[in-house]
């Protein structure tokens, strides 16, 4: 995708925006209050049905590489009480463990977020078979149960959380997420407040939810925030250009399946996957990798 820097174009772009946003929240904003207030775990998850249609790759950059990016949203026990939604997207912790397993004993290796930004913008390398592990929306659970698995396989994953609801019930602290980051995980931004912003009329709390999240996880973590997942998946070009002029290097879009290819001129829109719930459904999606395949 191309983005004119002009001034006149990004203004353009967002007048559009605005005022498609505007009329799309008067039609559908009670009903997101709503399933926002169900108090299911799922409430904030991406998932296929929200996708935005992703604009074609233009020609003019064809550098592409291989790198899946896999979404976790809950790994935790299974309550008897878990609705549909969470079940399609929670893993127990011993499903969790046997997938990190499988990717080591099946030839890939887990590299963190930077290492794609990496390839694409300074030409490092990247290992054979790499593939992302990322963990959305800052559950409790995660520390709890995901990130000893983590530890435990030297797997650099990355926590996109949204600042809002830090240290709240339910919710990562501050504390876990400094040991997380002591440990070498990477803590990336997924907005203030986890909204639809293709659908936030007001600029500055646009701004505020792209660019004030990176800086309050920058504040208490003494970090540099260079990755943005868009909550829901949902973006559009003047967003874009707002996660680009906020500084971050790179941001997870939706699940449109390129068979985890990412290109340098998607960067800002890569494409993942959430995670298999079993097993058999994450060997199926990374088949191990042969001799005759380095
Ligand atoms: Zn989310």
């Amino acid at each position: 995708m191309h983005l004119s820097r002009q001034t006149k174009v990004l203004i353009g772009a967002l007048l559009v925006a605005l005022i498609a946003g505007g009329a799309f929240f008067f039609a559908h904003g009670k009903g997101a209050s709503e399933a926002a207030m169900s108090g299911d775990q799922a409430r904030y998850a991406e998932t296929p049905s929200e996708a935005t249609p992703a604009p074609m790759a233009t020609a003019s950059s064809t550098a592409q590489a291989r790198v899946p990016i896999v979404v976790y949203h809950i790994v935790r026990p299974s309550y008897p009480s878990d609705s549909a939604a969470v079940k399609a997207l929670a893993l127990t912790p011993e499903i969790f463990d046997a997938e990190m397993k499988y990717l080591k004993d099946a030839g890939y290796h887990v590299v963190p977020f930077s290492a794609l930004e990496n390839y694409f913008l300074k030409g490092t390398p990247l290992p054979s078979h790499p593939i992302i592990i990322s963990f959305d929306d800052g559950w409790s659970d995660q520390f709890t149960y995901a990130f000893p698995i983590l530890e435990k396989y030297r797997y650099p994953a990355t926590f996109f959380v949204f600042t809002n609801p830090i240290g709240t019930r339910g919710f990562l602290t501050w504390d876990n997420l400094r040991e997380m980051r002591d440990a070498g995980m990477t803590i990336a931004s997924h907005s203030r407040s986890h909204p639809f912003l293709t659908k936030i009329t007001d600029p500055s709390v646009l701004w505020n939810e792209i660019d004030g999240s990176k800086q309050t996880l920058e504040k208490h973590l003494g970090i540099t925030v260079t990755e943005f997942a868009y909550p829901f998946g949902q973006y559009n070009d003047a967003i874009v250009a707002l996660v680009k002029k906020a500084g971050y290097r790179a941001a997870r879009g939706d699940y449109v399946q390129r068979g985890g290819k990412q290109s340098l001129d998607q960067l800002y829109e890569l494409s993942a996957l959430n995670a298999p719930t079993t097993l058999d459904l994450f060997k199926r999606k990374f088949p191990a990798v042969t001799a005759s395949d380095p």
